[in-house]
């Protein structure tokens, strides 16, 4: 590639919209453009990265028995149906109807197509196991589309279908997949843990993510600092239950707290810590249907957060959602900041109690009226749940769950998810082969998603300096950069021109900034771009016969004669294939 052809729209400001690095520096480097809210027009550097990462997954995939095909992005709503899905998905789902006023969608996902495909293809267990994948735009309508490709409505994945003849080999599938992520994210030069994860009312644990550890990840990772656990703060259970409390019941109290709403506000005001105190917050709960949206009041201890995906788990729910004070209001006719559990379940709203406030005692609560609460109150006693469950977050306090040992959480980016279904798919959809004694039976599946465009983002968010993207050099759109720093000089461009055909013909990406440009602003895009080895052809050539090459991950700089440059890049790019860093 010349620099002086190609489109590579890089920005001197920073553009106000974007909230993270990310965003921000594949804006400046001219790697992508907005088209509408997360929807980008990938621009040729920023699609040679994603073709670098699909190239990985591609090779990985192949190794790991998978086969390639491409689906259709636009489905029929009927195929939705079949597993009940049109209706549940959710608003992220873009439905519409062609000239025909027959309904569709545009695929989020497609466990349905490839069901379909399945179900009219195989009979019999000779044909299994399969693994079928594609590499796809998909669309979903998030509802805060966000930090550039990290979150985009439109971006491209790569997602597997598993199918197996029972559950042993429908987990020899798994661990195949998982392998292959783990040398996926290894070979992408980025720094991930794989943790388990949240597999929704599917139930069972056969869920990993993979995650890009990085500040600005949307997830929260617990990490135990003694073994190896790590998992999703959704999905990580509260092991250690609580002791049960001795104390003697005492009677209820009533007393005034003027204005007091919020709990370190009520504690201050009765002179307790929170763990006196329990807290009662109002969901709003769309039903397993999607039909229906019915409250429900949360019971958590004073200083605990209510796990959502732990509550929507529990209740089979498509979403939950906290009530607003309005809300609450309209509900429960309370003022928010007063309302407690008593007289609440099966009058108005299901309560439901996080495991530890079934073991408090003589606690204090909202009174269910203005600038009132009340002391002593026990669960049993003074009032009924309908559900106990594990339903609060994971806190720093709380014990590994595996070995008891101590926890840290940290941010990461998912880039990878992977699931066993089992036959949730296959049964709703009668995708049933014949087993060798010929009965018939559901498919067991599994399904595995990757983040393509996603894992630039996130590769950049890991890699990134004040001058711009330093990405790994497995996903570089370049390995080299060649500055011609003497455009007129016949003797430094005839070298600058050498190099860029001698290493071209070695199979490296190369860039030769043959702009006329001042050095300044040849230096300045160069460290913007992000490529991995900058190769610099000015005087010192004419000189001393040497050409400066940079690494642009440490600043480190060699001199070496030009006759030397081939094979010290070649050696520093091998040396990366395993690892996709320098
Ligand atoms: P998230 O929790 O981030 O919304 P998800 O659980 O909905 O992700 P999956 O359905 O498992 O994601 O999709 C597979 C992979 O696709 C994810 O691991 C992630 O890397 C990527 N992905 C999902 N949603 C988006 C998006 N809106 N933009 C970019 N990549 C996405
Ligand atoms: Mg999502």
């Amino acid at each position: 590639m010349r620099y002086s052809q190609t489109f590579v729209p890089t920005l001197k400001e920073t553009p106000a919209e974007a909230e993270v690095v990310s965003h921000r520096l594949m804006l400046r480097a001219g790697y992508i453009r907005k088209l509408s809210a997360g929807v980008y027009t990938y621009l040729p550097f920023g699609l040679a990265a994603i073709r670098r990462v699909e190239k990985i997954v591609r090779e990985e995939m192949n190794r790991a028995g998978a086969q390639e095909l491409l689906m259709p992005m636009v489905q029929p709503a009927d195929l939705w149906r079949e597993t009940g899905r049109y209706e549940k998905y959710g608003p992220e789902l873009l439905r519409f109807k062609d000239r025909h006023d027959r309904e569709s969608c545009l695929g989020p996902t497609h466990e349905e197509v490839i069901t379909d495909l399945v179900r009219g293809e195989v009979r019999s267990y000779r044909q299994l196991p399969l693994n079928l994948y594609q590499i796809q735009s998909k669309f979903r309508d998030e509802i805060r589309p966000r930090f550039g490709l990290m979150r985009g409505r439109e971006f491209i994945m790569k997602d597997a279908y598993s199918f197996d003849v029972d559950d042993e080999q429908a987990g020899i599938a798994y661990q195949k997949m998982y392998d292959a992520y783990q040398r996926i994210f290894t070979r992408c030069g980025l720094q991930f843990r794989a943790v388990e994860a949240d597999s929704g009312t599917i139930g069972g644990s056969f869920s990993h993510e993979f995650m890009v550890l990085a500040k600005t990840g949307e997830d929260t990772l617990v990490v135990c600092r003694n073994c190896d656990y790590a998992a999703n703060v959704e999905k990580a259970a509260i092991k250690a239950r609580p002791v049960e409390s001795t104390e003697p019941l005492l009677e209820p109290e009533k007393i005034e707290t003027p204005g007091k709403r919020k709990v370190a506000a009520v504690c201050d005001f009765l002179g307790i810590g929170p763990e006196l105190l329990v807290k009662t917050m109002i969901y709003k709960v769309t039903g397993g249907d999607a039909q229906q949206v019915y409250p429900v009041a949360v019971l958590v201890r004073g200083d605990r957060e209510v796990q959502e995906v732990k509550l929507k788990n529990l209740l089979q729910a498509v979403d939950v959602e906290l009530a607003e004070d309005k809300e609450v209001f309209e509900i429960t006719g309370v003022p928010t900041g007063y309302l407690g559990p008593i007289g609440l379940n099966g009058q108005k709203v299901k309560v439901v109690a996080d495991l530890e406030v079934a073991a408090m005692r003589n606690f204090v609560v909202g009174a269910g009226e203005k600038n009132y609460h009340l002391k002593n109150v026990n669960m049993g006693r003074d009032f009924e749940v309908t559900l106990v469950a594990d339903l609060r977050q994971i806190a720093g306090d709380d014990p590994c769950p595996l070995c008891g040992g101590e926890l840290a959480q940290i941010e990461g980016i998912e880039v990878g998810h992977i699931f066993k279904l089992g036959t949730v798919y296959s049964e709703s959809m009668r995708a049933l082969f014949q087993d060798h004694e010929g009965q018939e039976k559901p498919l067991i599946m599994g399904c595995y998603g990757i983040g393509i465009s996603r894992i630039v983002a996130a590769a950049i968010e890991q890699n990134h300096d004040e001058n711009g993207i330093i990405l790994p050099v497995a996903l570089a759109p370049a390995q080299v950069i060649i500055l011609n720093l003497g455009l007129k000089d016949a003797v430094i461009t005839a070298a600058a021109e050498l190099l860029y055909t001698q290493l071209q013909a070695q199979g490296v990406e190369v860039l030769l900034d043959d702009r006329d440009e001042r050095p300044g602003s040849k230096f300045k895009d160069a460290d913007l771009l992000g490529i991995p080895f900058r190769v610099t052809v000015g005087t010192r050539l004419i000189k001393d016969d040497v050409v400066e090459i940079r690494h642009r991950r440490n600043g480190l700089t060699v001199d070496l004669s030009p006759a030397q440059v081939v094979e010290y890049v070649l050696k520093q790019i091998t040396a990366a294939d395993s690892t996709g860093q320098e």
